[in-house]
């Protein structure tokens, strides 16, 4: 396993900095091929993509240093057709009102249901799987800009919508997960209030997206926190969960090793964090239950 104590944490909030950081990849993020050298024609099967899509950020992101990476033509176009459905979602419920209707129930295939928890009951969205698979790209994207490294698509990962939500069969699993939510966003305060964590800032702010990296204790891996904000998430989350309860897009995904640069939140900072200390540990769990049900 590498080991890295690096001092330096990887932010990036201006545009020349988000500049620097996309000329530096020298892959296409979506495939992991490398891209063809810069001379005459090398542009001719790329293009320039847009990590987070433009319409997701909407009226609220000024043109301010969008991200953009060069990616394979064919690339960008199978992710824009798995994506537009996705889109369709989260565009619906970037704006009120909310909760659903009985036509999004009809036009889109979602089901409103309930998740009782020990003393509540709180709305959930199923069929809305595919949907929250569609911030994937995004992270990887940003995970290149961030590192210059390339994400593979079927990392080991775990998505949290800014409301509870699953595909159908996943229900059964949604009160589990639903407990685990809590434990990241909590770990990652921790490593900010450590200044253990990586940034990226862009669209004039729109975009928010940071992160921190831990060592799983029970394998070699590691795996990265991460929460991403962009524009009208907060009242889509607030306007079902309320205002107590809400939260940005957030998750983690594994790795083999520390990428260079990253800021790491080491097991001796989850000392005074009792809840945050358990992270390992449920991680464990969930693989070992994951294990036993293929
Ligand atoms: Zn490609």
């Amino acid at each position: 396993m590498t080991q890295i104590m690096c001092d330096v944490a990887r932010r990036i909030t201006t545009q020349q900095q988000l500049a620097i950081a996309a000329d530096r990849i020298a892959f296409c993020y979506l495939c992991g091929e490398t891209l063809p050298a810069r001379k005459p024609g090398w542009k001719k099967h790329l293009s320039r993509e847009h990590v987070v899509p433009r319409s997701i950020l909407g009226a609220g992101a000024t043109g301010a240093f969008p991200i953009v990476l060069w990616v394979h033509r064919t690339c960008d176009a199978a992710k824009k057709e798995q994506g537009d459905y996705c889109l369709t979602i989260l565009q619906r419920f970037s704006v009120p009102p909310y909760p659903i209707t009985r036509r999004d129930v009809r036009t889109m295939n979602l089901r409103p249901d309930l998740l009782f928890t020990k003393n509540d009951a709180i709305p959930v969205l199923t069929g809305i799987g595919g949907t929250i698979d569609a911030t994937w790209p995004w992270v990887r994207g940003l995970h290149a800009v961030l590192y210059a490294e390339f994400l593979p698509h079927d990392s080991q990962r775990l998505t949290f919508a800014p409301v509870p939500a699953c595909s159908p069969e996943r229900r059964e699993d949604l009160e589990r997960r639903e407990r685990f939510g809590p434990l990241l966003r909590q770990l990652l305060r921790r490593a900010m209030s450590l200044n253990k964590f990586d940034r990226v800032r862009a669209w004039g702010g729109a975009l928010r997206y940071d992160c921190c990296w831990v060592r799983n204790l029970h394998d070699c891996r590691v795996l990265c926190v991460w929460q991403l904000e962009t524009p009208r998430v907060r009242e889509w989350s607030r306007g079902v969960l309320g205002a107590e309860n809400e939260r940005p897009w957030h998750g983690l995904y594994f790795a083999q090793s520390f990428p260079p640069q990253a800021s790491v939140f080491e097991s001796e900072d989850f000392v005074t964090n009792s809840e945050a200390r358990r992270l390992p540990w449920v991680l464990q769990r969930r693989t070992a239950h994951r294990r036993r049900r293929r």
